[in-house]
C-alpha cells in the first residue's frame, strides 16, 4: 500500500479496513500473521484467541513500534465485537502500517464460530485484580489506571466508629491500597447497634483491631495500619504522612479543628462528616490544597460551641443506620477525590434529615480573614482545646 493510498484513507477510514471471518483470521494467523486482542485485560482475563498478543488499544496506538516492530509484517485486530479493533485498525494504517485487518464480530464471533480460545496466563494477583474489581474496571472513569491508583493510595480515618465503620468497610472493598485507622477505644456492646465492622466476639478489643480483621477478611490484598491511639497535636503530624485522603470520623469538637488545621498544613484534602439524632452533615474541606478557592471547616464553624452545647452519640442518642447513611458519602467522595473524578463536595455542606429523608445542600465560601486557611497566611500552629477532650463519647 502506498503512501498516497493511506492518505487517502484517512478520508473515509471505514472503507479502508479490510474484515475478515474469524474462520478467515484463524487461517491467516496460522500461515503466520500476528493476531493481537486489542482489549482491556480484564476482558482478555475471560478468554483470548489461542495465540493472539494481548495489548490494550490504548497502549497499542500509544507506541505501536513497542508491539508491532515490523510495520511490512501481516497484522490482524481482534476485539469484543469488533468495532474496537476496526478503529484501531485505521489508526495503525495511518502510523505507517501497510498491512492490517480487524476480526469482524470480535472475540464473540471467534467463540461462537467455536475456534479456539485460552485463559491467558495470570499470576494469582493479577486473576484477583482483575475478578475482584470488575465492576469497577467497566466504568471509565475507574478503569485499570483508576483501580492502579487506587491501589497506590493512602487514606487516613480518624476513628474507627459509626463513620469510619462503613467507610473503611467500602474503601477496602473499592481497593485502595492503604488505610491508616486511628482510634484509642476499645469496642464497646452499645457501639454495635451502628459501628457495623465490629462484632459482638470483640467486645472488649481494641477498635481498630477489630475493624482490621474484618477489612483484612473482605480484601486481604490491602494494608490495614491499625493504630490505637488518641489524636494529639503531638502525633498528628507524623499521622498525615503519605496520606492522600484524610476521613474524619472523630466524635468531638476539638479533634474535628485537629484535623481541619492539619489538613490545611499539610496540604491534604478532609472529608468531614457529623451526626447527631437523626441528622447528618458531610462536605469536603479542601482549603490546604486549594487557598481562597474553597473553605476549612474554621471558614463554616470559627470556634468550636461550648461542650454543653456539643451533645455527643451518648448524651444526644443516634439512629443506628444513621452514621452508615455518612459515612458511606465519605467514602464516595474520598474515592472521587483519590480518583480525582466528579464534583467533590468541596464548598458545599450537604445537610440530610433521616425522618423526612430530606437532602439539603448550602454553598459554603472561604474566609478571607480565617485564621488558618486565608491566602497567604502562615499557618498559625495548632490550637489546643484540651478542656474539651476530656470529654469524649
Ligand atoms: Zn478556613
Amino acid at each position: 500500500m502506498n503512501r498516497a493510498h493511506r492518505e487517502g484513507m484517512a478520508d473515509n477510514p471505514a472503507m479502508s479496513i479490510r474484515e475478515l471471518t474469524p474462520e478467515q483470521a484463524r487461517v491467516r494467523q496460522l500461515a503466520g500473521a500476528v493476531l493481537i486482542d486489542v482489549r482491556e485485560a480484564h476482558e482478555r482475563a475471560a478468554g483470548m484467541a489461542e495465540g493472539a498478543r494481548g495489548a490494550a488499544s490504548g497502549e497499542l496506538l500509544a507506541d505501536p513500534a513497542l508491539f508491532l516492530p515490523l510495520p511490512e509484517q501481516e497484522i490482524i485486530l481482534l476485539c469484543q465485537s469488533g468495532r474496537r479493533s476496526a478503529d484501531a485498525a485505521v489508526a495503525l494504517s495511518a502510523a505507517g502500517y501497510a498491512d492490517v485487518a480487524s476480526v469482524a464480530g470480535g472475540t464473540l464471533a471467534w467463540r461462537a464460530a467455536g475456534l479456539p480460545l485460552v485463559q491467558p496466563e495470570l499470576d494469582a494477583g493479577e486473576r484477583d485484580f482483575l475478578d475482584r474489581y470488575s465492576r469497577h474496571l467497566l466504568l471509565p472513569q475507574v478503569g485499570e489506571a483508576g483501580q492502579r491508583r487506587l491501589q497506590r493510595s493512602r487514606v487516613l480515618l480518624v476513628g474507627a466508629g459509626g463513620l469510619g465503620a462503613p467507610a473503611a468497610f467500602y474503601l477496602a472493598a473499592a481497593g485502595v491500597g492503604r488505610l491508616r485507622i486511628v482510634d484509642d477505644d476499645v469496642v464497646e456492646r452499645s457501639n454495635l447497634h451502628r459501628q457495623i465492622i465490629h462484632t459482638d466476639a470483640g467486645i472488649g478489643t481494641a477498635k481498630v483491631e477489630s475493624a482490621r480483621a474484618r477489612l483484612l477478611a473482605l480484601n486481604p490484598h490491602i494494608e490495614v495500619e491499625a493504630i490505637a491511639q488518641r489524636v494529639t497535636s503531638g502525633n498528628v503530624d507524623a499521622l498525615m504522612q503519605d496520606v492522600d485522603v484524610v476521613l474524619d470520623g472523630s466524635d468531638n469538637f476539638p479533634l474535628r479543628y485537629l484535623l481541619n488545621d492539619a489538613c490545611i498544613k499539610h496540604a491534604r484534602p478532609l472529608v468531614y462528616a457529623a451526626i447527631e439524632r437523626f441528622n447528618g452533615q458531610v462536605a469536603v474541606f479542601d482549603a490546604g490544597r486549594r487557598r481562597g478557592q474553597v473553605p476549612c471547616y474554621r471558614c463554616l464553624f470559627p470556634e468550636p460551641p461550648p461542650p454543653e452545647f456539643a451533645p455527643n452519640c451518648a448524651e444526644a442518642g443516634v439512629l443506628g443506620v444513621l452514621p452508615g447513611l455518612a459515612g458511606v458519602m465519605q467514602a464516595a467522595e474520598a474515592l472521587k477525590l483519590l480518583l480525582d473524578i466528579g464534583q467533590p463536595l468541596a464548598g458545599r455542606l450537604l445537610r440530610f434529615d433521616a425522618l423526612g429523608m430530606r437532602f439539603r445542600e448550602s454553598g459554603v465560601h472561604p474566609d478571607p480573614d480565617c485564621p488558618v486557611c486565608a491566602p497567604g497566611r502562615a499557618f498559625p500552629g495548632y490550637i489546643d482545646y484540651a478542656a474539651f477532650c476530656a470529654h469524649r463519647g
